[in-house]
């Protein structure tokens, strides 16, 4: 666990947070800055960044959990939806991984999102693409 971890630091108890749950190897608290109110960071107690560092044991429950404060932030906060997401490095404000469970509502004012958005085309065709991730997938 870094010293310097903001996450670590909640989770050894030297700073403050709004829990939602701990468990065992699990922590979920409220992000400081929201997006909108209710946004809520789910963390592994383990010190990772990336979700690939998960180990995989842990990834049941990682995911497990995910799923009850999905339900937890829409059901109790009346959202119409969620945005549920983990950056990996770039945007990764905290290098410790997290997953974010964001509410959202139709015409909630968050906009350019997932944009701009990019086209394939002949000098890009998906196929390349497609083609470069299979080749780079780790064997299950
Ligand atoms: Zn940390």
């Amino acid at each position: 666990m870094p010293s310097t971890c903001a996450f670590c630091a909640i989770i050894r108890g030297e700073q403050k947070a709004d829990f939602i749950l701990q468990t065992d190897r699990l922590i979920a608290f409220l992000d400081h800055r929201p997006l909108f109110r209710g946004h809520t960071l789910l963390v592994p107690k383990q010190y990772v960044v990336l979700l690939s560092d998960l180990p995989a044991d842990q990834v049941p429950d990682f995911f497990g959990t995910a799923q009850r404060l999905e339900r937890g932030v829409e059901d109790g906060l009346g959202a119409a939806g969620s945005m549920i997401l983990i950056n990996n490095v770039v945007s990764q404000s905290v290098p410790h991984l997290h997953l974010h469970v964001i509410p959202r509502n139709v015409k909630d004012g968050l906009r350019f999102w997932l944009g701009p958005r990019q086209k394939y085309d002949a000098e890009h065709p998906a196929d390349d693409y497609a083609q470069k991730i299979r080749a780079a997938l780790p064997m299950p």
